[in-house]
């Protein structure tokens, strides 16, 4: 009986899988990749695995999900031991939750192997924590796909007048959006703010500033990369360790 296992492949260095994750695609028989797990895992599965690259970009889809389901679909009738590795987690913004419906509604065994998530570890191996005892009591993840002036937005702005640390992911493209929208509801031009690309590999880099110049400062920087807005951005004068900054 075939299984598809929904893997997170974690945020970039590779020494962030998981040991399940390292254990089910070692006994792979096929591997369904996204373009942010990074290719060197594939290096782990045995001879003869066969690779299929579903890439998307940024929120742009280059393979429709419904295909992307398929996919995985065909393949869980031809091989034993299906691997959909994705990164970060399966289920932050990684639409492993659609998956994992197609798959139940065709009596597909699945399992779901969560991964370390970029918003939180790309943020830890910039210095900076998403809470700290006196400066945050919790974090949010939200997406920056939706564009802030949209008219009926889903995203709750007005809730973000706390000093809770917001981590936006897919937003580098809003974030001048973002942090005028964040301005507007209420934070000052000085609130700290930063970008971090490529968090948790050599190419790591990390762009501080404030809502009122983190555009202007971050604006030639590669994707992947996520936003953290918060207090907890200026612990990375004392927190910073890693050295893959560029
Ligand atoms: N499931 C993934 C997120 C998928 S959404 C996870 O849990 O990490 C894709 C977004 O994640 C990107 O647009 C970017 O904002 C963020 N992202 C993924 N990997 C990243 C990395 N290494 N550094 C910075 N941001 C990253």
């Amino acid at each position: 009986m075939a299984k598809v296992y929904l893997t997170g492949a974690g945020p970039g260095d590779i020494e962030l899988l998981t040991l399940k994750a390292f254990k089910v695609i070692k006994e792979a028989d096929v591997i369904i990749y996204d373009r942010l797990a990074n290719p060197d895992i594939l290096e782990m599965a045995k001879d003869g695995c066969e690779f299929v690259y579903v890439g998307k970009e940024d929120g742009k889809h280059i393979i429709p999900q419904d295909d992307i389901n398929e996919v995985i679909y065909q393949n869980s009738l031809k091989y034993e031991n299906v691997v959909r590795l994705k990164g970060g987690d399966p289920f932050v913004f990684g639409r492993g939750g659609e998956e994992a419906q197609y798959l139940h509604e065709r009596s597909i065994k699945f399992e779901i192997i969560p991964g370390i998530t970029s918003a939180i570890s790309a943020p830890a191996y910039a210095g900076i924590p998403v809470t700290h005892r006196g400066v945050a009591v919790s974090f949010r993840v939200v997406t920056g796909h939706e564009s802030p002036d949209k008219k009926v937005s889903q995203i709750p702005w007005e809730n973000f007048k706390t000093n809770d640390t917001i981590v936006f992911l897919m937003g580098l493209h809003n974030l001048q959006k973002i942090s005028k929208k964040l301005m507007e509801i209420g934070k000052p031009a000085d609130y700290p703010c930063a970008v971090i690309s490529k968090g948790t590999t050599k190419n790591q880099l990390v762009v501080v500033g404030t809502l009122g110049d983190i555009v202007e400062k971050a604006k030639d920087v590669p994707t992947p990369a996520l936003i953290v807005v918060g207090e907890v951005v200026k612990l990375r004068e004392q927190l910073k360790w890693f050295e893959g900054d560029a």
